[in-house]
């Protein structure tokens, strides 16, 4: 049974949810920060029930050399830190860097400490495909198709998580590696700094979107994404990757929730160019946008999200909150740190 874990990228959205659970279960956590010094980014953390007892920080940057050598001394790790950005200047030293370099550190100072069992690598379904292509996603698949100029975001999940089920071929660690492949996350946040996923519903409420686009988003709750770490720290018969996802929504189905939620009278788009010839049109306009959004609108506009997510559920007895409920939190939470206003 573990008592004790190591969480990297303590500050993030996601961390922050999956270090209170962790808590609230009575177990020992020692989290990452990139700078210890930044309370803004982790006095939240201080104030989880039980954090004064159980919870202590260290300071770790991914590009930094053996990062995490001296706080390995822990039963489980999860490995979360990396850089959550479409839009970067330098795709290989802004992305790719970090996120391979810090995954194979992170895995090599668990290899050193032999009260490691388990590391639970949080990837991404970035890792599983580039764009939606119809196909029912599993486990099975990979993305083959993003570079460093197409979804170098995707690109980075992808490398990362491949060194880090290279480096178990090679090295035969006394651990083993169970990934953790969440699909687009959204839900309430426990700090006013809004995560890349959460901006797409601000986008849309706040008018950034011209038109309804032929997008749909494979969604998943925050509050499921922790859970599922918990599970897969906690379930011995845990492997392999996870496709961690609730359901499918299209942008329309999106913007009518929105409104449904009282926000009919915002900046939602209207317009409908989510057929054929809207996407050609949106296609041609991508080229306007900054070179990362362009290429996930060119990758994305029209194409089909489908998944299965029956591994999860069966090993490790996941249940999820649906995208509608989600979305609704979400926007009650933008309201509560000020990003929105609430509906009349
Ligand atoms: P956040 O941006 O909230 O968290 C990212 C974390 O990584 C932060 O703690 C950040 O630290 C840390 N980090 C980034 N670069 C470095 C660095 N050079 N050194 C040390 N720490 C660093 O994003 P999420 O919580 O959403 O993401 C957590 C994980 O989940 C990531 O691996 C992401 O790829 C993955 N994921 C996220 C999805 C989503 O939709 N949100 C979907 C699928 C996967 P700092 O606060 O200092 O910047």
């Amino acid at each position: 049974m573990a008592t004790k874990l190591l969480v990297s990228g303590a500050t993030g959205f996601i961390a922050g949810h999956t270090i209170e659970r962790l808590l609230s279960r009575g177990y020992h956590v020692v989290g990452t920060v990139r700078d210890l010094r930044d309370e803004t980014k982790h006095a939240h953390l201080r104030g989880f029930a039980g954090a004064a007892e159980r919870l202590s920080l260290v300071q770790a940057d991914l590009l930094d050399n053996d990062p995490f050598t001296p706080h390995a001394d822990v039963d489980v790790i999860m490995h979360m830190a990396s850089p959550y950005v479409i839009d970067v200047k330098d795709p290989q030293r802004d992305l790719v860097d970090p996120a391979v370099r810090g995954t194979l550190a992170m895995l090599k100072a668990a290899a050193l400490n032999p009260r490691v069992k388990r590391v639970v690598l949080t990837s991404s379904m970035a890792a599983i495909t580039d764009e939606p292509d119809g196909r029912v996603l599993t486990e099975e698949d990979w993305n083959r198709k993003s570079g460093l100029k197409r979804n170098p975001y995707y690109y980075s999940k992808t490398m990362a998580e491949n060194a880090a089920w290279d480096f178990m071929k090679r090295h035969k660690p006394p651990f083993d590696l169970v990934v953790i492949n969440p699909f687009v996350v959204i839900g309430p946040s426990h700090t006013k700094a809004i995560n890349t996923s959460n901006q797409l519903l601000l986008d849309v409420i706040n008018g950034t979107y011209p038109a309804i686009l032929a997008l749909s988003w494979g969604f998943v709750d925050v509050r499921d994404v922790a859970d599922a770490h918990l599970r897969a720290a906690e379930e011995g018969a845990a492997n392999g990757r996870y496709i961690c996802a609730s359901d499918v929504m299209s942008m329309s189905r999106l913007v009518s929730v929105i409104a449904r939620a009282g926000w009919a009278d915002s900046n939602i788009p209207t317009m409908n160019l989510a057929r054929p010839f809207g996407t050609l049109l949106m296609q041609v306009a991508s080229f306007s946008q900054p070179a990362g959004i362009g290429s996930y609108l060119r990758s994305h506009l029209g194409g089909v999200v489908r998944f299965n997510n029956a591994k999860i559920q069966q090993d490790l007895g996941m249940s999820f909150l649906t995208p509608a409920q989600s979305v609704k939190d979400s926007l009650q939470d933008l309201v509560k740190w000020g990003h929105l206003s609430a509906p009349r």
